[in-house]
């Protein structure tokens, strides 16, 4: 019998899989398709490759305000993918690799619980395995949505649009969020002609929302066209439907890419045959990542919240240390967000859209990201903006950021806020001069 099971070879099953191992544990980990998961194989890596080179073809595009001049400049969107393939073919051999130096037994197929009393019963490829204690880590698919006429229409996901060897002519994203502003980001710089429908009042719903408008603002300057309180009614092979306050509007598509959110992925598990409680659509967990089972655990995009790869490997940590007995919880209040769009947009903890709607009493420190003097010697003509936001013992309690590396700039922020520094003690850090990241420095003193 292993020591624990884990269901699902994402970022969170392979993290709980490495750090169990490392404390001693006999484990065995499911994987049904690629280890990786989502994150690796269609999510995380292969987008911020593809970005990355979305990002080179830009800044050669602008080099001539740098004193740079090209005389040729073009890009192969065969090659940008097949390197895209290679980095995560490469990433894959490493977690396989992993793995193996741990000694944990990895199983290729589709596995479900078939019994969990005092220990748990999983079958996979027709083999009964036992073990002590289970993560379940299965991750998430996208949602579909009702829209009339999708299921005659051909469409992208993530997952197709990441495949494709040429960029389209034009391209209607219905989605606004995080993944829907990333694609549109990559195929705008490649020159598609792109579109994006949004539902909500603001692209990025969740993200605070002056930096969301920033973004669409900024994007528009490129071309993009957005339409916000929008709802997409109908689609067919040609055309996109969408109904605003004024009426309803007619846009032709090339192709259609469908972002509207995801959802935790729970088919084939055997739940019926556990009972375990429910939150919204996932598995519900208290701070330690435990379900309403003692012995089994859930952790990653099947809990239904936050859904990213850092918080489901950190959720791994928690589960493994609870397992072992170690005092540990999870805080979801310093999980920093990124859109890898360029600029970049970062966030963590408290908006000041949730602050307001609570009713609760906060400071805002926020100033141009251009009162940063390496910021202003790397980006010709950029904008940005950083917003701190205080609670009234002068906590930090959140970080909101556009302009890059707004992605990188973002763990110092969460860092301050996870050891509840105060506005006095982060005003004593020390930023190497010159650094886009002496802009919170700037902010701070500038309350
Ligand atoms: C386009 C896109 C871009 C993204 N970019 C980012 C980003 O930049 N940063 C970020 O933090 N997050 C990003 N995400 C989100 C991130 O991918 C997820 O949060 C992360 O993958 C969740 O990890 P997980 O381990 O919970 O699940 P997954 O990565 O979904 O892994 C679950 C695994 O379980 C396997 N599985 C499911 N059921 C079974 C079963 N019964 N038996 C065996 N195996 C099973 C699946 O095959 C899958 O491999 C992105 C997502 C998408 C779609």
């Amino acid at each position: 019998m292993f020591d624990l099971a884990i269901i699902g070879g994402g970022p969170a099953g392979y993290t709980a899989a490495e750090r169990a191992a490392q404390r001693g544990l006999t484990v065995v980990l499911f994987e049904k398709k690629q280890l990786g998961g989502v994150c690796l194989n269609e999510g995380c890596i292969p987008t911020k490759t593809l970005l990355y080179s979305a990002k080179l073809y830009q800044n050669a595009q602008t080099s001539s305000k740098y004193g740079i001049t090209l005389d040729l400049l073009a890009f192969d969107y065969e090659k940008i993918v097949a390197r895209k393939n290679k980095i995560v073919r490469k990433l894959n051999a490493g977690i396989r690799a992993k793995m193996s130096e741990n000694n944990i037994t990895v199983i290729n197929g589709e596995a479900a619980i078939k019994k969990a009393t005092t220990h748990i019963e999983i079958v996979c490829n027709n083999e009964l395995i036992e073990a002590k204690n289970l993560i379940l880590a299965t991750g998430s698919s996208h949602v579909i949505p009702p829209i009339k006429g999708l299921d005659s229409t051909s469409f992208w996901t993530n997952t197709e649009a990441l495949e494709i060897k040429s960029v389209p002519e034009s391209l209607v994203i219905i989605g606004g969020g995080v993944i829907g502003l990333e694609f549109a980001g990559l195929f705008n710089t490649f020159g598609t002609t792109v579109t994006v429908i949004e539902m909500a009042p603001e692209i990025l719903p969740g993200i605070d929302s002056e930096i969301a408008t920033l973004l669409r603002t900024e994007y528009a300057k490129k071309g993009i066209t957005f339409h916000i309180n929008a709802q997409v009614q109908e689609v067919t092979n040609q055309n996109v439907i969408f109904a605003t306050s004024e009426g309803t509007e007619s846009i032709a598509a090339n192709q259609i890419l469908l972002s509207v959110g995801r959802q935790p992925y729970l088919e084939n598990l055997g739940l019926e045959s556990v009972l375990l409680e429910r939150f919204h659509k996932g598995v519900a967990v208290n701070l330690h990542m435990q379900t309403s089972h003692p012995h089994i655990y859930a952790i990653g995009d099947i809990t239904g919240f936050s859904m990213l790869a850092h918080t489901a490997s950190r959720e791994a940590e928690v589960a493994i240390n609870h397992l072992l007995g170690i005092d540990d919880e999870m805080n979801y209040g310093a999980v920093p967000a990124v859109i890898y769009t360029n600029p970049e947009v970062a966030g963590v903890g408290a908006t000041e859209d949730a602050l307001k709607a609570k009713g609760n009493k906060y400071q805002v420190a926020k100033l141009p990201m251009t009162f940063s003097g390496r910021f202003v010697a790397e980006n010709e003509g950029g904008n940005g903006l950083c917003k701190l936001i205080f609670n009234e013992q002068q906590q930090l309690i959140g970080a909101h950021m556009i302009g890059n590396p707004a992605s990188e700039l973002i763990a110092i922020a969460a860092l301050a806020i996870e050891q509840e520094l105060t506005l006095e003690q982060f005003k004593k850090l020390i930023f190497p001069h010159p650094s886009v990241g002496e802009i919170f420095k700037e902010t701070l003193f500038s309350l």
